[in-house]
């Protein structure tokens, strides 16, 4: 129970890899700020489950990242109901795809205020206590494609390009305030913002889910399996630990050898 008396807020952990990391961090002990959109009673759910499960306090923190306003009444709900935010991991992200000229405006100003500045709001309000503190610990969910591009996805390249830079600006303006802030770069993780691209793809060409699913593994990675929820969780773990304290301004792929070619 390595983070024991540690507070984390998940941004986006309603669903998917933000959820997995979730449950990783309240198995290691830390107490628990969920965030992200959905049905309240589902939400409810997953807060209860969570306390249940790894006997750890759970709380629900509403917030749009993409307001500003929010994500600093989000950082002081979550101090206020748990105590602090120790940790903190920006994950909360969309996708859509289009040729760039095909490509709504209004999509590209929602993604990049989403995936990237999101993460900007969350550190402008929480960092402050950390630096004070002396301990914290940011982990942005960046992506394979904060690395390498593929067609159709200027917008969620160009965000997840962008959170790598953040993060290492915001690694150097921590370095000697006990704070680490790095990312993670995750290949393909089977959740709904993937099953989504799934299932536009079988209906575009008139194949099965499970066609697809091989065809988009093949494309891009060569462990020919999806990463897991809970294998982003183990990532951010070890990036919480110990062990990681000199760790500051990486990426950390787990993407099944996606950028080794
Ligand atoms: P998901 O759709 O399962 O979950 C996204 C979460 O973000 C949900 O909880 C949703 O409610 C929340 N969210 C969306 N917009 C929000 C907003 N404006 N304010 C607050 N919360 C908001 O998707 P996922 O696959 O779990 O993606 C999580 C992160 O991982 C994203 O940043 C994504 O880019 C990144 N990622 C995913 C993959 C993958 O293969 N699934 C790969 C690399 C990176």
């Amino acid at each position: 129970m390595s983070l024991q008396g540690k507070v984390a807020l998940v941004t986006g952990s309603t669903s998917g890899i933000g959820l997995g990391i979730a449950h990783k961090l309240a198995a290691e002990g830390a107490s628990i700020a969920i965030n992200g959109f959905g049905d309240p009673a589902e939400i409810e759910k997953i807060r209860a489950e969570t306390e249940k499960t790894y006997g750890v306090r759970a709380v629900y923190v509403a917030a749009d990242i993409s307001k500003p306003d929010q994500c600093a009444k989000m950082i002081a709900d979550a101090t206020e109901a748990l105590g602090a935010v120790d940790i903190l991991v920006n994950n909360a992200g969309i996708q859509f795809t289009a040729n760039i000229e095909e490509f709504p405006i209004e999509k590209w100003d929602q993604i990049i205020a989403i995936n990237l500045s999101g993460a900007f709001y969350a550190m402008h309000a929480a960092l402050p206590a950390m630096k004070a503190k002396g301990w914290g610990r940011v982990i942005n969910i960046a992506s394979a494609h904060g690395l390498v591009a593929s067609a159709q996805k200027a917008a969620y390249v160009a965000a997840k390009h962008g959170i790598l830079g953040l993060t290492k600006v915001a690694a150097l303006e921590c370095a000697n305030a006990g704070v680490t802030v790095n990312a993670i770069c995750p290949g393909w993780v089977l959740t709904p913002l993937v099953e989504k691209q799934i299932k536009d793809r079988a209906a575009h060409n008139n194949t099965s889910v499970q066609q697809e699913e091989h065809a988009l593994l093949a494309e891009k990675q060569p462990m020919l399996k999806f990463s897991t929820p809970e294998h982003i969780g183990a990532a951010a773990v070890y990036l919480c630990s110990d062990g990681a304290a000199t760790v500051t301004g990486i990426h950390l792929s787990v993407d099944g050898g996606w950028v080794a070619q």
